[in-house]
């Protein structure tokens, strides 16, 4: 079942619509349709989430938490994959030529914490020639 087809049972379900015109409307089988609605009441007509690492829909807590995985694997396979990522870059610790205010730069060294800092330095080359 999509989750295309999870919205418009609800929606039809709103409209007063028994399981069988349901699943006849969406061609599906009754069955599927009554043991879906049986199994996901009217309280949890809010949207249907997904496992952020495997796409799975996701049962949710009954006290209204909103469960993001649909195992503690994917949950971890997920974190992995991205803090993977994240130390791909590498971090530097640069101090700012112009505002001295030591700043982290991310995959090279920098001279400037800002362009502002950049501009400014830039500036004062300019006006110490002409003055
Ligand atoms: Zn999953
Ligand atoms: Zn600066």
């Amino acid at each position: 079942m999509t989750e295309n087809e999870i919205k418009k049972i609800y929606e039809l379900k709103e409209e007063g619509k028994g399981y069988y015109a349901i699943a006849t409307l969406l061609s599906l089988s009754p069955s599927s349709v009554k043991s879906f609605l049986l199994r996901h009441p009217k309280s949890e007509l809010e949207i249907v989430h997904h496992c952020k690492n495997c796409g799975a829909a996701i049962s949710q807590f009954s006290d209204g938490r909103i469960k993001r995985f649909c195992s503690l694997k994917c949950h971890r396979d997920y974190w992995n994959k991205h803090r993977k990522i994240a130390d791909r870059k590498s971090t530097y610790q640069c101090e700012c030529e112009e505002c001295h205010k030591v700043f982290t730069s991310y995959g090279g060294k920098r001279r400037f914490c800002s362009r502002t800092c950049f501009q400014q330095n830039e500036s004062r080359k300019w006006g110490n020639k002409n003055g």
